[in-house]
Parts: structure tokens; C-alpha cells; sequence
């Protein structure tokens, strides 16, 4: 089965495809238009492809067209879409910095905490050495 590109009528064969493409009056006349559209520079809606002759017709088509109109309304969502993704991974590169900023502090803290109870050690000990000296004095 073959499918006439200009008219789609179906063929059972190839050769009586060829043959008609090139005998059938209506059919000469649709390649006809098609080449004269073809050949003519045209403007081609982004949307669903219909190419027109004039800026015109196609201007008219394009405030109106369907599918150009979805087309941008998706384009539009997949930039929604990577923008929150560019947020997301911008949330969570802030909320790590956030964490190790508190394991510093934290870090800090607690090495201040074991200076400060090195030092009260260390005070405790002099003291009580100071205090076994004049013990042995007497
Ligand atoms: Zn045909
Ligand atoms: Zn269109």
C-alpha cells in the first residue's frame, strides 16, 4: 500500500502511485499549490509549522494558533521547573553551610570548655600541692 503525499489517496502499488501522481489532473494541481508554497519565501508558525505567504496571513494565524500558544505555555513551565531546581539546590547548599557553621561553633565551644576545665585542674592542683607543702612544713 502506497499513500499519494499530495492528495492522500491510497495505492496498491508503487508504479500505479507514480502513474497516478503524474496522469491525475486534481492531484497535479494540489503539487502544484505545494510547490508554489514551497518555493515562495514563507513565514512558518513556531507552533504547528503552517507556512504562510504573506507576513499578514501569518501574523493573523500566530495570535491565534493553538498550539504555538501551548508550545510557549510548556517552555514557560520547563523554566518554572529548572528555576526550582537551581532554588532547591541553593536551599540545600545554604542549610549545609548553616550545619557546618553550627559544627564550628560548636567545635569552638567545646575546646574552650576542656581549656577551661584544664585550667580549674590546674588550679585545683596548685593549690592542693601548695597546701601539702605547708602541710610538711610544720
Ligand atoms: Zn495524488
Ligand atoms: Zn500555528
Amino acid at each position: 500500500m502506497s499513500n499519494c503525499q499530495y492528495c492522500n489517496r491510497t495505492f496498491a502499488s508503487e508504479s500505479s502511485l507514480y502513474s497516478h501522481q503524474k496522469r491525475a489532473k486534481y492531484c497535479l494541481k494540489i503539487q502544484e499549490q505545494k510547490k508554489v508554497i514551497e518555493f515562495t519565501p514563507s513565514f512558518m508558525c513556531q507552533g504547528c509549522e503552517k507556512k504562510f505567504v504573506t507576513k499578514r496571513e501569518f501574523n493573523n494565524h500566530e495570535n491565534r494558533c493553538y498550539d504555538l500558544l501551548k508550545k510557549n505555555v510548556e517552555a514557560r513551565d520547563k523554566e518554572i521547573l529548572k528555576l526550582k531546581a537551581i532554588i532547591n539546590t541553593h536551599n540545600k547548599e545554604i542549610n549545609e553551610l548553616k550545619l557546618q557553621h553550627v559544627k564550628e561553633i560548636m567545635q569552638i565551644y567545646r575546646s574552650m570548655n576542656e581549656r577551661k576545665e584544664a585550667c580549674i585542674e590546674e588550679m585545683a592542683y596548685n593549690k592542693l600541692t601548695a597546701l601539702a607543702n605547708k602541710e610538711e612544713e610544720r
